[in-house]
């Protein structure tokens, strides 16, 4: 907004809760990708701090806040964002890992919100979410992880456009523009500026390929971790330094490996690639005196496994700071148009990053475990007049409650599905935080086919971090007291049996309150099940289909005594069953993120009936059979963009209206129809029309009071038909 315009803004004055009346803040959300507090100066006790890698951020923190407990709750790039942009966890927004999950941005969040409430939007830089965004006026993004290197960025027409230069350099220029065209504007604004540094695989700006040549940057204590006294799961994981380096890909080397004994070989560095001719003599350039002196020494024998590893290291750590450095200039130059300006005044300024990265501690690079060094975010933010300069919080915070933050600050309304918190009360208290916080964070990881990090959940207190295995079935507890590199688990020390007792408590209840639960955890089932689902895949792979019928046995039999109406009906149609008997909602949430909606993006339609098993296999709680239906439907509606989708209240079942599991399925149905919006998403409870007039089930339409006869499908195509044809089929 005009910094000088401000009495044309009196409609969008409020009272604020600080107790004085205040223009609404601009809200500007730097960025980064893999950013370990540990690399960062204002952080104390990084091993960096010496040479002050990051004075730009370091003076965001200097004139406004550091917390020290910000955490994140799912320690992977898309989850990260999908949290902070929904202010959920991740099974309930549905982006779970990076390689299964897909966005739907039509749910809930804060920059829609916030655009809703006057602010002029914009997201630039790295998004990874797969789908493109939604809920800002303006946005230009990184397909993917993005290139480092002369990138490629996706323009608002869904064309990808190529720019020369450093992606940092990029992100810069594009945020600075469009902050600049925001001046003219009479709203607030909200930009998330949105850095690829200093993700993987750590291209340097060409001006900073040399930086810190000829020094030895220090090495953590637990480099050469031997994983003694925890979990065995941790020795099987694919991010060592020592182990999975890329001879190309990650330590710079060209052609074929010659010691494939210390390197992995195969992935070539694909920046080196995007190079014009000039510009890869002088990367080689630059790199060629340490590569040609490494092979020589290695062929003389000179290095043992202990002495590559620690090159490795050097070269990792120096390429992964040398991008941070290009990264902070940005920032720098940012924080200055806003001094510039006269912004700086009424805008909140926050950086953060994803979550941490392993730099060498536990002999690892990478992420994904509930370890401090990647479980961290930093979380720095200045808001001059409002938050005290140089303060420090203590508080345990999360991801999630950035949106809430940026709401409140913004005077919008809280919405009740966000599961985080405000910040604003700890800004106010310098960094206090109020009576009733939270004194436990909750974390889960999915796992992934990357890495081999074994899937995990657990929480973080003051003073301790449990977490759950289920692989092993195994707890690991650690004192971050008295061992906060956490090199032993004590969930075994009798000393500590009674607060291994509270956190186990502490766990359950946790995951209480944030509803993990199992209708809402996609999750496969055995051979034969995933045998169906295959074939099932294969067929949406091979095929665009305009109408999808998704369920459980009720659907499937649509290929039994549903057969003759399907025929009828559906025949010429362009239909896919995907129902596979015996399905609960986390069954299906699996299978629409596993290959079943593979190339649906065209379908028109999208039937769902499901829960009932949900019901019949432990009358799970309705109010879990919806957050299971909702994420179905919710991946339906970012998976397939164009279909309207057909939500069907649960079949009745048990012969009585009495019965338990038909009134727990009339539950389900009551909570469900709230997921209608008339717009992507039609609720349709068709449950009469199956019924006597005293609400039997009768053995005509349904012989065993669940699955229906020949009859009962016929009911439910005369019952959706209307609804089809008004979609268009
Ligand atoms: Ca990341």
């Amino acid at each position: 907004m005009k910094p000088y315009s401000r009495l044309s803004l009196l409609g969008f004055l409020l009272i604020s809760n600080w107790g004085f009346s205040a223009e609404r803040p601009n809200i500007l959300f730097l960025f980064s990708d893999d950013h370990a507090p540990n690399a960062i100066s204002c952080y104390p006790g990084g091993l960096f701090d010496e040479i002050s890698p990051t004075p730009g951020i370091d003076r965001i923190a200097k004139e406004g806040m550091r917390f020290d407990r910000s955490y994140c709750t799912n320690a992977i790039c898309g989850p990260s964002r999908a949290s902070i942009l929904t202010g959920q966890h991740s099974h309930l927004n549905g982006f779970i890992d990076n390689n299964s999950s897909y966005f739907d941005g039509l749910q809930t969040t804060f920059p829609d919100l916030l655009r809703k409430a006057g602010y002029t939007t914009a997201m630039i830089g790295k998004w990874h979410l797969h789908s493109n965004p939604i809920g800002f006026d303006y946005w230009e993004v990184l397909p993917g992880q993005g290139a480092y290197y002369n990138p490629d960025f996706i323009q608002m027409d869904n064309t990808k456009k190529r720019f020369d230069g450093h992606c940092n350099d990029l992100v810069t220029e594009k945020g600075l523009t469009w902050l600049k065209q925001a001046a003219d504007s009479d709203k607030p604004f909200m930009a998330m500026v949105q850095y690829k540094a200093p993700h993987r695989n750590w291209a340097p700006a060409f001006r900073h390929l040399n930086l810190f040549d000829g020094t030895d940057l220090p090495e953590p204590a637990t480099l050469f971790d031997d994983y003694a006294n925890r979990s065995s799961v941790l020795k099987e994981h694919e991010m060592g330094i020592y182990k999975h380096m890329y001879w190309g890909h990650d330590m710079k080397f060209d052609g074929k490996n010659p010691f494939p004994a210390h390197f992995s070989s195969g992935l070539p560095d694909r920046q080196f690639g995007r190079l014009s001719e000039e510009d890869k003599k002088i990367y080689r350039a630059a790199y060629d005196d340490e590569n040609t002196k490494l092979i020589a020494d290695m062929k003389a024998g000179k290095l043992d496994q202990k002495a590559v590893t620690k090159w490795k290291y050097q070269r990792y750590i120096k390429d992964y700071l040398r991008v941070i450095r290009s990264m902070d200039e940005g920032i720098t130059k940012i924080l200055d148009h806003l001094d510039q300006t006269g912004l700086a005044e009424n805008t909140i300024v926050i950086y953060s990053s994803d979550q941490g990265f392993y730099l060498g501690e536990h002999g690892w690079y990478d992420k994904r475990w509930m370890f401090e060094e990647s479980l961290m975010m930093p979380f720095v933010v200045r808001w001059p007049g409002k938050i005290k300069p140089g303060s420090v919080s203590q508080a345990l915070i999360q991801n999630i409650d950035y949106a809430p933050t940026f709401l409140e600050a913004a005077g919008a309304e809280i919405p009740s599905s966000m599961q985080g918190k405000s910040l604003l009360p700890l800004f106010k208290a310098s960094g206090e935080a109020p009576s009733g916080w939270r004194d436990s964070i909750y974390y889960r990881y999915s796992g992934e086919r990357t890495h081999a990090v074994a899937a995990h959940d657990g929480i973080r207190t003051a003073d301790h971090k449990l977490f759950w295995v289920p692989k092993t079935k195994e707890y690991q507890l650690f004192d971050m007291k008295k061992d906060p590199q956490e090199m032993k688990s004590v969930h075994q020390d009798p000393a500590y049996t009674e607060v291994f007792t509270k956190m186990k408590k502490k766990l359950d209840d946790t995951r209480k309150k944030y509803r993990v639960h199992s209708a809402v955890i996609g999750e496969p089932r055995g051979a034969g099940w995933l045998k169906r689902h295959s074939s099932m895949s294969t067929k949406a792979k091979n095929k665009k289909h305009d109408l999808l019928f998704i369920g459980d046995s009720i659907t499937q039999s649509w290929e039994g005594p549903g057969k003759d109406t399907w025929n009828k009906y559906y025949g010429e149609r362009n239909a896919l069953n995907l129902g596979i008997s015996g399905d609960r909602t986390e069954h299906v949430i699996w299978r629409l993120n596993n290959g079943n909606l593979r190339n649906q993006k065209k379908a028109k339609v999208a039937v769902v009936m499901i829960g009932t098993n949900n019901t019949g296999h432990n009358k799970q709680a309705p109010s879990e059979v919806k957050d299971g239906v909702n994420r179905i439907v919710s991946t339906l509606r970012a998976r397939c963009p164009e279909a309207k989708i057909l939500l069907l209240g649960v079949f009745p079942r048990g012969l009585n209206p009495d019965d338990p599991k038909r009134k727990n399925n009339v539950e389900i149905n009551k909570l469900i129809s709230t997921l209608h919006n008339g717009e992507r998403i039609h609720y349709l409870d068709i449950s009469d029309k199956f019924l006597n007039a005293e609400g039997i089930l009768t053995k005509e339409v349904m012989p065993d009071a669940l699955h229906p006869k020949e009859k009962g499908y016929q009911i439910w195509a005369e019952a959706i038909e209307p609804k089809l044809k008004e979609f268009g089929l």
